[in-house]
């Protein structure tokens, strides 16, 4: 869970970079970072907060240059600590290089372990220096030849990575791998080109979208324009298997993401989720922010009226979003409050887009039935999350996902809703891909345990002692 921005050939790089990173403020709000380039040097400024409070008008100031690379971060692999902040800047035998990564490698830790008994040190616990390492090992005709040390290096590497490198030349590369796990999208502000893990930016800064970085795909932008070269190695699937959890929750509504409006998407949900399971209701209500698309689309298929029966306060943050549980515990009451005049007396549908650990549902629950709802019915956009993510979505271990050890009949018992269901498999990917319900094109193993590419040895053990740990 990270966001990743660059732009390359503007007067105002660091600016317009500050700019894009709120616009994928969503994606990571545990650290922001610029790093700019001028006169072949690069700079980097980061702090371990939102980027309105990383950066003032001073440290802007001290970015120069017409290229820079943004990152925001929530970690995923590594711990939550300034030394993990990204962009990292590092120097190699062919110059300086900067690295910002969205997404989470799988075999990190045994090339780690085979590159520390090989004397490497390691500054960091991030699965990104992995990356960097590599390069500066890799055996390259010119030492410059960043393309070349990059295939190399990410050839050894497994799982996802939407990467944005910028080098001390400026040339600003994306990449994404194999699978397209993460999104990346190219966009152009007039002369100048963009990189981006959301369109979201691009609507922010008034640039134009041009297309995706494809799955396996590189593109190097330098002072005469874009080339576009492929990794040239396959390391999963064959197909691409973009996260279908970027349309279900983690993607902002008003973006574009893999060829489709997030917004749309969640629409088409709810309003599968009305055709699965209808209720004789009187008020279809959303756990703001994310379960309002699917909400809508849930009343508008059923006819039942759609109200804003929870006000979420938008002064605290998400609440997964602080790793410590003592916190999140208390983040529902602080976050979500009930409109008495709307649910009082009211048989309220309540539509959410995934249920985790289910302490949030279990929650409202008790929240609206405080506020005098009269039957309570769940109605959750996606199907049950029965198995962690280990490409880069933040999911707590396989014995905290309540349906991984629950039926769903258990769940509702827990949540203590009047009736509580789940969108089906087939009929999310009907709604995100428009067409086949197969599935194919999407990773979706947070629902399936399907997972496309190999997990590594500690992934492997994870999944396994918390199956035995039940
Ligand atoms: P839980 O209480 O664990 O069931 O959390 C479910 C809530 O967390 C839902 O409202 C989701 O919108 C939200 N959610 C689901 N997955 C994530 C995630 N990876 N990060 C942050 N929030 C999430």
């Amino acid at each position: 869970m990270c966001g990743v921005f660059g732009i390359h050939g503007h007067d105002e790089a660091a600016n317009i970079g500050y700019l894009g990173m709120h616009a994928l403020q969503h994606r990571g709000q545990e650290s922001a970072g610029l790093v700019a380039v001028e006169d072949g040097r690069l700079r980097r400024h980061v702090a371990m907060s939102l980027v309105s409070d990383a950066f003032d008008r001073e440290s802007l100031a001290k970015l120069p240059g017409r290229t820079a690379i943004g990152h925001v971060r929530y970690s995923t692999a590594g711990s939550s600590e300034l030394r993990n902040a990204q962009p990292f800047v590092f120097e190699y035998a062919g110059g300086q290089v900067s690295i910002a990564h969205n997404g989470n490698l799988v075999n990190a830790n045994e090339i780690r372990s085979e590159l520390e008994a090989q004397g490497s040190i390691f500054q960091t616990s991030s699965d990104t220096e992995v990356i960097v390492h590599l390069m500066a090992k890799a055996k390259v005709a010119a030492q410059n030849d960043v393309l070349a040390r990059l295939t190399y290096a990410l050839n050894r590497v497994r799982g996802a990575y939407s990467l944005v490198l910028l080098t001390s030349d400026e040339r600003m590369i994306g990449v994404r791998d194999p699978n397209g796990f993460r999104p990346l999208v190219i966009g152009r502000l007039k002369d100048a080109f963009v990189l981006s893990s959301e369109t979201s930016a691009f609507d922010l800064i008034e640039a134009e979208f041009i297309r995706e970085v494809e799955p396996g795909e590189i593109v190097v932008i330098e002072k005469n324009g874009m080339t576009s070269h492929k990794l040239g190695f396959d390391q999963g699937s064959q197909a691409p298997t973009f996260c279908v959890f970027e349309h279900v929750y983690f993607a902002r509504p008003d973006s574009l993401v893999n060829g489709k409006s997030v917004y749309r998407a969640r629409e088409k949900m709810g309003m599968k989720l009305a055709q699965e399971h209808p209720i004789e209701a009187d008020v279809v209500i959303a756990v703001p922010d994310s379960g309002v698309p699917a909400a809508i689309g849930y009343s508008r298929e059923s006819g039942i009226p759609f109200e804003m029966g929870l006000i979420r306060s938008h002064y605290v943050g998400r609440t997964f979003i602080e790793p410590q549980e003592s916190i999140r515990h208390f983040g529902v009451r602080l976050k979500l409050s009930p409109v008495r005049s709307i649910v009082d007396g009211k048989r309220v549908v309540v539509v959410d887009d995934s249920l985790v650990r289910g302490t949030t549902s279990r929650k409202i629950v008790k929240m609206l039935r405080g506020a005098g709802a009269r039957e309570v019915h769940m109605r959750i956009s996606a199907p049950p999350t029965t198995h962690p993510c280990f490409y880069g979505i933040d999911t707590p271990n396989r014995s905290e996902l309540v349906a991984a050890s629950h039926t769903i009949e258990e769940i509702g018992r827990y949540v203590t809703s009047d009736s509580i269901a789940y969108l089906s498999h087939d009929g999310m990917m009907s709604a995100v891909s428009g067409s086949s319900s197969s599935g194919s094109g999407y990773c979706s193993a947070c629902f399936t345990g399907n997972y496309p590419v190999a997990l590594g040895t500690e992934n492997l053990v994870q999944l396994r002692t918390n199956r035995a740990a039940r």
